[in-house]
């Protein structure tokens, strides 16, 4: 006990996490050199595609230092805000935590928001600024901001390179001399393990990613989950290295995975509490439920069936405990599922992950919020736009706190962002070479392509992070588009009203460019409060398939002529107009 030490890694998206972790792995002998690969710990497709880590990663490690072997459990993390819930559920499973700093940007904004969800975890935080084999003419400066962040000498803040190893050794080090190894719980012969993450395996059922806390587990034991009141009996127990590897026990303090041989996705919960005796015990502390932010619903499309996109969600949900969804209904798509995300990119992995990992198609509507109205003597809180009524007496709104930092360079071009979007600068403070602007605006200028608009005027420099911050009263529209006279349900969506001829218009306009012509003309409309605000139309396409065909092969003319029907009499069928997700995506740009 007293020679284990688990920590995490937490940084601003692409500081260098994952690329220190691939040298820890690497120092500590875990992965062989013929092995290796950049960011190991990235399994999944979809991160090495992206670039970027999704999930938290947790591996076991083995080191020697000063003769004593020390076990190292590292949980390596994602940076982007929008999967910050699977950093405050590792930070529940660690005593330290590396906070890394990109030496090419300075403190970020998830510097500072991870930085506040590991001090209120009570973790040991060790700072390090990565990249220093880049010439960097600012690093003392940001060695500077960095000890003034977490209040330390600047002696105690690492200066390392993830690339190329200088400075990863001492680091290593660090963590063995100043993290904590795990607290001893008490031992009734209780034992107690939560579970911060989870995991489906046919063959083994559900695997649960746990912290023991007290106790120990072994292979076979019975057991049980406190919130669903399951029991199971240990169908497999082990360790990550960072391949799951079984062991014959698991003991207060380590970390690892325990196979519950349970098929039913709602019975294992992450946060719940695994217990072997539960009798007079009490349950670990769970997790704070995340608060999705943006809407969209997901309604089956092609071969897919309701029923499958349910198992997907379900499975889904299983390694992404932030995802919510329930059952929606809707006149035009069908039944489907109204789920809800923390941000935008938690919306475009999720809806990867479910066409990549389960195969399956869907439709997906314009993302929305959730308003609070009252109307005709009712409150209630609406989710969908579709389902917004016209002209209601009172509009709330979710307003959010932004934490911008910026180069002094760029930090008129982010305040002339104003005119894009509603925000309140409330404070501007100095934080090392950056600003740090704080200021107020509604939630719903996030999914509006704010990152996006962000990171063009700073030339990538600015960085965002932000949290929910109570509510204000909204001037709103519901917002209509209509295709050939009717209207697209997935494209209604809930607009300021001072925006909302601007908007409609952009739309129809846009919608125009982007559809394709069709061998009848499409009316584009686009409708607030019962008239219509903008209008377009699409010509009919006329052209003779046939022109490139010399001569007089008939035979083959006829057969072109015979698709080209078919290819229109499926087109319109398709009336309601298919929208494509990269449609979706370019209407929502500004
Ligand atoms: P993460 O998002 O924090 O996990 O960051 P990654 O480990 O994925 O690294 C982001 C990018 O920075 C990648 O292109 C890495 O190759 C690069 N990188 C990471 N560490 C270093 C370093 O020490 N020096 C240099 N020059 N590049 C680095
Ligand atoms: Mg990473």
């Amino acid at each position: 006990m007293e020679n284990i030490r688990n920590f995490v890694i937490i940084a601003h998206i692409d500081s260098g996490k994952s690329t220190l972790a691939d040298r820890l792995l690497e120092i500590t002998g875990t992965v062989e050199a013929r092995n290796m690969r950049p960011q190991y710990l990235d399994k999944m497709e979809l991160e090495r595609e992206r670039g970027i880590t999704i999930k938290m990663a947790p591996v076991r490690m083995r080191y020697e230092n000063d003769k004593q072997e020390y076990i190292l459990n590292l949980i390596d993390t994602p940076g982007h805000s929008d999967f910050s819930y699977e950093v405050s559920r590792a930070l529940a499973a660690v005593e330290g935590a590396v906070l890394l700093v990109d030496g090419t940007k300075g403190i970020q904004a998830q510097t500072l928001s991870n930085l506040r969800a590991a001090r209120r975890a009570g973790l040991k935080i060790i700072g390090a600024v990565n990249k220093i084999d880049l010439n960097l003419p600012q690093l003392p400066r940001i060695i500077k901001a960095v000890a003034e962040l977490l209040e330390v000498p600047e002696e105690e803040i690492f200066k390392v390179s993830a690339k190329t190893c200088e400075g990863v050794k001492e680091l290593l080090k660090a963590v063995i001399e100043k993290v904590p190894s795990p607290m001893v719980g008490e031992s009734d012969g209780s034992a107690l393990s939560l579970i911060f993450d989870s995991l489906y395996d046919d063959h083994k059922g559900i695997l649960a990613f746990v912290r023991v806390f007290s106790g120990e587990f072994r292979n076979g034991e019975e057991v049980s989950l406190f919130a669903s009141e399951a029991k199971f009996k240990i169908k497999e127990l082990g360790f990550f290295i960072p391949e799951f590897k079984s062991a014959a026990k698991m003991s207060s303090g380590e970390i690892g995975y325990i196979a519950t041989g349970l098929k039913e996705p709602a019975l294992v919960k992450i946060g719940d509490t695994i217990a072997k005796e539960k009798n007079n015990t009490r349950p670990l502390t769970g997790y704070r439920e995340p608060t999705q932010v943006v809407f969209i619903s997901f309604y089956p499309d092609g071969a897919t069936k309701f029923e499958e996109l349910q198992r997907g969600l379900e499975r889904l949900r299983l390694t992404d405990a932030a995802l919510h969804f329930e059952p929606d209904a809707n006149d035009a798509l069908g039944r489907g599922f109204k789920v809800g995300f923390l941000g935008q990119l938690h919306f475009e992995i999720t809806a990867s992950r479910l066409r990549r990992e389960f195969n399956l198609e869907f439709l997906t509507s314009f993302p929305s919020i959730a308003y609070r109205i009252f109307d005709r003597g009712k409150e209630m809180v609406i989710k969908q736009p579709q389902d917004f009524p016209d002209k209601p007496d009172k509009v709330w709104q979710p307003m959010i706190k932004l934490e911008i930092l910026v180069p002094q360079a760029y930090l008129s071009s982010v305040v002339n962002l104003k005119n894009i979007f509603d925000f309140e600068i409330q404070e501007i403070k100095n934080m090392g070479d950056n600003l740090l602007i704080i200021a107020r605006m509604p939630l719903a200028e996030l999914i509006r392509d704010f990152d996006d608009k962000l990171k063009s005027v700073s030339s990538g420099y600015a960085s965002f992070s932000y949290e929910l911050d109570g509510e204000a009263e909204a001037e709103v529209e519901r917002l209509e588009i209509l295709i050939v006279h009717d209207v697209v349900a997935a494209l209604t969506r809930i607009v300021a009203r001072k925006d909302v001829e601007r908007e409609g218009r952009a739309t129809v306009e846009r919608l125009k460019e982007l559809l394709p012509k069709q061998q009848f003309s499409q009316a584009l409309q686009a409708r607030a409060e019962g008239r219509i605000i903008a209008r377009e139309t699409i010509p009919a396409m006329k052209k003779d398939v046939t022109g490139y065909l010399y001569g007089g092969d008939r035979s083959r003319k006829m057969k072109l002529w015979k698709k080209q029907q078919r290819g229109k009499e499926k087109l319109k069928g398709m009336a309601r107009v298919e929208l494509s997700p990269e449609v979706f995506r370019e209407i929502l740009k500004k």
